[in-house]
């Protein structure tokens, strides 16, 4: 078969020689489409793809048509709203995606980012620090679950709210669930973002639960900007002068933001939550080994769109 791994911000060397060495070895040929820059690049090398591997690259209905041989997607990362996932199914394609592989680069990244913040960016002036604060972990999957360990050895209080886990594992954890989303946005000094993009989430966090935050609140978004109403977060940095915002995807709106907010905000300048070499080698390798897999035994385990 023949493997496509088309990847517009390419994996680190080490990784694409781990995925080639594994499709190799399960007989199959890759093939890279690396730095494209253009969609017709990608409409082009998918044409005779059997699998296809991507990151953040963008896998249209007008992608999914290109491919008439195109047989399973695997998303190397957690978040799959890249893919459509209708024009996948209704050609019965499987889509899967790499869980839990980068979750402990992000999760390194949100503490950072809490830590940034509470140290005015690394600017002189007195900062405060993060033990004895308390965390709101927003989604405790496998990122979550993550911040929460490593916020808890930091010495922070750590609360969570997820409606599909269940409120004995939070606590077993040492994490205490949260009846609602408004009482964890009032007493946390930081909200940490895991939540998926999906129809329900989309545009979800805005003026309401913001201003609910203690004095001083920081909402850290390593999940989405679309989870944001980017409309009501500037109205809420606007009205409370304390409140800080920092994400690894930038805003719309973020130049605006930068320009009217200065040190109360802060966006990595390209989304660099999975960017470590570690992330990049576990996904990259467990999206080979799902495609093996998957033409070897039919194993859809980590399927993600309808059978
Ligand atoms: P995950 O699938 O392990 O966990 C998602 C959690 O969200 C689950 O526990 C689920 O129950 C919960 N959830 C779903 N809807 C919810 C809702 N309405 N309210 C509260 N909880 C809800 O995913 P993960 O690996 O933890 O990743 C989380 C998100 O982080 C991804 O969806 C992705 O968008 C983002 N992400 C970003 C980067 C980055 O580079 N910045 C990298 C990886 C993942």
């Amino acid at each position: 078969m023949k493997i496509l791994v088309a990847t517009e911000k390419p994996f680190a060397a080490a990784a694409v020689n781990g995925i080639r060495e594994i499709c190799r070895a399960g007989g199959h040929e890759v093939v890279l489409l690396e730095k494209y820059t253009e969609k017709g690049q990608l409409l082009k090398s998918v044409a005779d793809a059997d699998a296809l591997i991507v990151r953040s690259d963008k896998v249209t209905r007008e992608v999914v048509d290109a491919a008439g041989r195109l047989k399973i997607v695997v998303r190397a990362g957690a978040g799959y709203d890249n893919i459509c996932l209708d024009a996948c199914t209704e050609r019965g394609i499987v889509v899967m995606n790499t869980p839990g592989q980068n979750s402990n680069a992000v999760a390194e990244l949100a503490l950072a980012m809490m830590i940034y913040m509470s140290r005015n960016c690394f600017t002189p002036g007195t900062g405060s620090e993060l033990r004895g604060k308390k965390v709101g972990i927003q989604a405790y999957g496998n990122v979550g679950r993550l911040v929460a360990a490593k916020a808890k050895a930091l010495g922070m209080e750590v609360m969570a709210f997820d409606p599909f886990v269940p409120a004995e594992k939070m606590s077993e954890e040492g994490v205490t669930p949260a009846e609602t989303l408004e009482k964890m946005y009032s007493e946390c000094n930081f909200i940490s973002l895991h939540i998926p993009a999906t129809a329900e989430t989309r545009g979800s966090i805005g003026y309401d639960l913001l201003t609910r935050m203690p004095a001083g609140g920081c909402l850290v978004n390593t999940a989405r900007k679309e989870v944001i109403n980017e409309a009501e977060l500037e109205k809420a940095l606007a009205d409370r002068t304390d409140l800080k915002y920092v994400t690894d995807i930038a805003a719309d709106c973020q130049a605006e933001l930068n320009e009217k907010f200065g040190k109360r905000v802060f966006a990595t300048p390209k989304k660099m939550g999975a960017e470590t070499a570690e992330a990049n080698m576990n996904a990259g390798l467990a999206a080979a080994r799902q495609i093996v897999e998957y033409f070897a035994t039919g194993c859809t385990r980590f399927q993600v769109n309808a059978k």
